[in-house]
């Protein structure tokens, strides 16, 4: 199996990091890339690791299950998709850092569990910014709350905020969102609430990941171009 593609695409992605941080002024080093690997069998995982991939992020809980003992060690996992509560215990002792949070009881639950394994989880709080319908993820308006009801969960850490941008043909129209992103994630840094740590501001995929570099985007979660197409119906 010839994987060189994944190298080429690898070294693509972080020019375009490179540069977006040379122009900002910014230490590349300070952007995590993540590689999405849904629907990619451990082998081509395992490539993309040597090849420096350093982070890597399912969207589903049987996709981790079923891969994690496949997939070399070392690596960062990521949960990036929904969460449901009574799946948080099988993926407790693997993930590395859930985005995906948007209520206080799946906070409750990852606590529950953290603390029965003596971890303190590392989450994100997934915010809906474009307000788009059936699409998972808080309000901005509901962030205070949920960051109350955190504040009592000592096994539970947020490290900073996520959201997923709709598709679209062009990024630029998603720049307004990414700014508002950048603002909640700069009130988090400042909020005075208990167990919070913000470090991360998750946003940034395939068709959009400059965009959101300018706009203060820390981890990009990039699937198809490194990759390639996902089939979902193999
Ligand atoms: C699939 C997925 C990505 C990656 O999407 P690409 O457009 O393939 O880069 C990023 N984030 C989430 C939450 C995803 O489900």
């Amino acid at each position: 199996m010839t994987t060189q593609y994944l190298k080429a695409n690898i070294d693509d992605v972080k020019d375009d990091i490179r540069s977006v941080c040379e122009r900002l002024s910014m230490d590349a080093s300070e952007v995590t890339l993540i590689g999405v690997t849904k629907t990619y069998e451990p082998e081509i995982i395992n490539a993309s690791i040597d090849y420096g991939i350093t982070d890597i992020a399912e969207n589903k809980v049987q996709e981790i299950l079923r891969k994690f003992d496949e997939v070399k060690k070392g690596v960062r996992w990521h949960l990036i998709g929904h969460l449901q509560t009574n799946k948080v215990k099988y993926i407790i002792d693997k993930v590395d850092l859930i985005h995906s949070v948007d209520s206080v009881r799946l906070a409750e639950e990852i606590h529950k569990r953290a603390k029965q394994i003596g971890k303190i989880q590392d989450i994100l709080i997934q915010i809906n910014i474009a307000d788009e319908e059936q699409k998972f993820g808080i309000k901005p308006s509901e962030l205070d709350g949920l960051l109350e009801g955190i504040s009592s969960l000592d096994h539970v850490r947020v490290c900073g905020l996520m959201n997923i941008a709709p598709f679209v043909d062009d990024p630029e129209t998603l720049r307004g969102d990414f700014k508002q992103m950048h603002d909640l994630f700069n009130r988090l840094q400042h909020c005075a609430y208990a167990n919070v740590n913000a470090k991360f501001l998750s946003m940034g995929m395939s068709g959009d990941y400059p965009v959101a570099l300018e706009e203060g985007a820390n981890m990009i979660r990039i699937g198809t171009k490194l990759y390639g197409q996902r089939q979902y119906n193999k």
